[in-house]
């Protein structure tokens, strides 16, 4: 028994015996990247407008232009943004347990970037394009930098790019939703790190992992109403959480021989 560590002994071992582990990220996960959580975009030049507002169908029928300069400030914090610390360290324990997912609502690409080898996006990509008639991809090289207005769709007359996120109110890619799904059917173990637990169908991943016996872990600064539900909440940045909870458990799995019953 070893006092002090972020999980616990018991959970520790759960981890251990992990044949499959689950994380999910939201839009905490990257604000220590310097991307900011859409309540913090809120602070800034776009204070005005609620992303509820553009991003959406309505709102890029009515305005592309306005719709897509968000999406350039937007690309541009995204663009030079670096995955941090807790990004690295999932990729690290991903090396250290049979299995491990990631499901993303981001839209920054940072878990890739980082050197995470199972990444579902469930909102899309912010740097990939697509036409908003055909849907089909629009390369990078077809985008004349065009920081105003959205460029014509290379495919069809009145076709313009979008980005290729998923706005409000749209349907989310099925490929990933069902791996989402089953990656939460099969995990023993599921981390919930930074998303305050309210966008569908994310925001039931954990309970669905729970229902199938998991353990659940949530990295917050903040309360969220999956709280309640889970194993134990860490009340900390995404960064400094995963760090220190990687590195005790490559210390204890060194320590401790784990028994499959324990
Ligand atoms: P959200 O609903 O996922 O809320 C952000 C959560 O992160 C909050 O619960 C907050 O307490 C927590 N948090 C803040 N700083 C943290 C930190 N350092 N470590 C851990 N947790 C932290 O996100 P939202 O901003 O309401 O956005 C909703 C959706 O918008 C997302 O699911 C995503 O699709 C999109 N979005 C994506 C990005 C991105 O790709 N980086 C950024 C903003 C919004």
């Amino acid at each position: 028994m070893k006092d002090g560590f972020l999980l616990g002994d018991t959970l520790l071992a759960r981890l251990a015996r992990a044949r499959s582990v689950l994380v999910l990220t939201g839009a905490g996960m990257s604000a220590e990247s310097g991307i900011p959580t859409f309540r913090d975009a809120q602070t800034g030049i776009w204070s005005r407008f609620s992303p509820q507002e553009l991003a959406t169908p309505e709102a890029f029928a009515r305005d592309p232009g306005r719709v897509w300069q968000w999406y350039e400030e937007r690309r541009k914090s995204v663009r030079s943004a670096q995955p941090h610390a807790g990004h690295r360290a999932l990729v690290q324990l991903e090396t250290m347990v049979p299995e491990l997912t990631v499901v993303t609502q981001n839209v920054d690409g940072l878990h890739q970037l980082a050197g995470s080898g199972k990444v579902w996006e469930l909102h899309g990509n912010i740097l990939r394009s697509r036409c908003h008639l055909t849907q089909r991809p629009i390369g990078s090289d077809w985008l004349a930098d065009s920081p105003h207005s959205p460029p014509r769709s290379p495919y069809v007359e009145g076709g313009l790019a979008r980005p290729d996120v998923v706005w409000f109110g749209e349907v989310l890619p099925t490929a990933a939703v069902e791996a989402a799904a089953a990656a939460a059917s099969r995990c023993d173990f599921c981390f919930s790190i930074g998303t305050t637990s309210l966008v569908q169908p994310a925001a039931s991943l954990p309970l669905v992992a729970l229902e199938h016996g998991a353990a659940l872990v949530e990295i917050n600064p903040a309360e969220t109403p999956l709280s309640p539900y889970a194993s134990l909440s860490i009340r900390g940045k995404a960064s400094e959480v995963l760090v220190t909870l990687v590195s005790e458990f490559a210390a204890w799995t060194g320590h401790y021989e784990v028994s499959p019953h324990t």
